[in-house]
């Protein structure tokens, strides 16, 4: 089983090799702490969460690095909008991105650094970039010059000439060449700012990144993360800040992008606003139900959002969490074993599964082999048993884990739908047969199909 990985810089799928041998670092561009975070930004940090899962389920000893943007002017505006400082807006949001995270399962990185506790670097960053002439100073601003990369447009796949054409940016007396860029921006009244040897200002956005791969990971690294958006400029222009220091070594080994979550076709963002706040999806939805759906296309491709698509996603997972809960019930019910019945070969879907994640992290399809599995379980038990339970409910749960979703339900699920199927016998009793049929649909909607029987009422998951 060798990794493969789609390269956002060579247009290819790649064999992964990392820098050390059985060692990853990977950065993913983290969020702008200014609002809660939006199902589409979601994707984006369940994709990187997923990857890192991936990556150590495979073993390899991951360093993951997210960061907070926590200086920015969509932060300056909404706390001047609330009335509050920066500061305490910064706080707050990083706190509720943490509570959003964690309902996704989406484990803490190794580092979350933030872009004020990293001034000292960005300078640093930016005075090696000016003393190799690849950077100037105008009028308190310092802009980083394209023209002074020979490879700027690699990672997005455009020419210089095609982007000073395409620029909206005017070459005014700031900038020598349209597409250069902001590194330090010269401080505005009222506004967050640090001293530099250029006057007082702040970061510009993508020196950010840069300068806290240096910092963090040591300036080169093997994946480098982020939503398709980020390609370019953020990207392009992180890279070539970058590897302006370091000639003939890559910032990143392997560029990964993530589709969008689309809304009618249209990319889910603040700005269109098509959006959903994932708090309060969460109201409605469980956190693994919102996170299963997340991963059910491949993160290559767009992933659309519709009124339907949450319920379908808790439909099919209910599935797995119903076959998982008849055979944990299964096992508890069973005597002492000998247990009896067929053998399932583990071994045979978790080398699939395994095999299907190293094709480019192909999460989709890893969990279409859970359910394969799920299903021949299902099969087995209403045949009469497993010989191997245990170990189905053991491969089921790590499978699962890998790609963060908890199959265990708190409550089990026979002692939920036994405490349903008495609320349907009494409802049937008092002769409430609407009850007693809603009671049924809601049942089945749950994957699970009543049988009247002369022995009573019974019931059976629904493949
Ligand atoms: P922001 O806080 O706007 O910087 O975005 C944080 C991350 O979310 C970035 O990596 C974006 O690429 C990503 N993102 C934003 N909108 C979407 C979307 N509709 N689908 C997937 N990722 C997105
Ligand atoms: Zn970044």
């Amino acid at each position: 089983m060798q990794l493969q990985i789609y390269n956002t810089l060579t247009r290819e799928k790649e064999l992964f090799v990392p820098r050390i041998p059985g060692k990853v670092s990977m950065y993913l561009c983290g969020p702008t702490v200014y609002n809660r975070i939006h199902l589409g930004n979601a994707r984006t940090f369940v994709l990187g969460d997923t990857i890192r899962r991936i990556l150590v389920y495979l073993g390899y000893d991951v360093t993951y690095v997210q960061n907070f943007t926590d200086v920015d002017d969509k932060i300056i505006d909404r706390a001047a909008e609330l009335g509050i400082s920066v500061d305490e807006l910064v706080e707050q949001e990083i706190k509720n991105y943490f509570t959003d995270a964690e309902a996704l399962n989406i484990r803490a990185a190794d580092k979350h650094p933030r872009v004020t506790a990293h001034i000292g670097d960005i300078v640093a960053f930016i005075e090696d970039l000016i003393a190799g002439d690849f950077a100037y100073v105008s009028d308190g601003d310092v802009f980083y010059s394209v023209e002074s990369f020979p490879a700027y447009g690699q990672l997005s796949g455009q020419k210089l000439e095609d982007l000073a054409l395409g620029s909206r940016v005017e070459v005014g007396e700031a900038k020598r060449h349209p597409a250069d860029f902001v590194l330090w921006k010269a401080a505005k009244p009222g506004e967050p700012n640090w001293p530099s040897p250029w006057g007082a200002g702040r970061p510009g956005w993508h020196i950010e990144c840069s300068a806290m791969v240096r910092s963090e990971l040591g300036g080169h690294i093997d994946i480098h993360a982020g939503g398709s958006d980020l390609q370019f400029p953020h990207h392009e222009n992180e890279l070539a800040q970058s590897e302006a220091l370091c000639p003939g070594e890559p910032l990143a080994r392997y560029w990964v992008h993530g589709a969008f979550l689309i809304v009618n076709d249209e990319k889910m963002s603040k700005s269109q606003g098509n959006f959903f706040i994932l708090r309060d999806i969460l109201r409605h939805h469980d956190g693994s139900v919102v996170r299963f759906f997340l991963q059910s296309a491949h993160y290559r491709k767009p992933l659309a959002f519709d009124a339907t698509s949450l319920d379908s996603a808790n439909a099919a997972l209910h599935r797995l969490k119903n076959t998982y809960a008849a055979l944990e019930h299964v096992l508890a019910a069973r005597d002492t074993p000998p247990a009896s019945g067929e053998v399932l070969d583990l071994a045979k879907y978790e080398e699939r599964f395994k095999e299907t994640l190293a094709d480019d992290f192909n999460a989709a399809g890893a969990w279409g082999v859970l359910f394969e599995l799920a299903r021949e379980a299902n099969t087995a038990i209403t045949r009469g048993g497993m010989g191997n339970t245990a170990e189905v409910l053991d491969t089921l749960h790590k499978l699962a884990d890998v790609l963060g979703v908890e199959l265990r339900v708190e409550k089990s699920i026979a002692a939920e739908v036994e405490e349903l199927i008495a609320r349907r016998e009494e409802a049937r009793r008092a002769r409430d047969f609407w009850t007693a049929d809603k009671i049924r649909q809601d049942l089945l909607q749950l994957g699970i199909v009543l049988e009247d029987t002369p022995q009573g009422v019974r019931w059976k998951l629904k493949w």
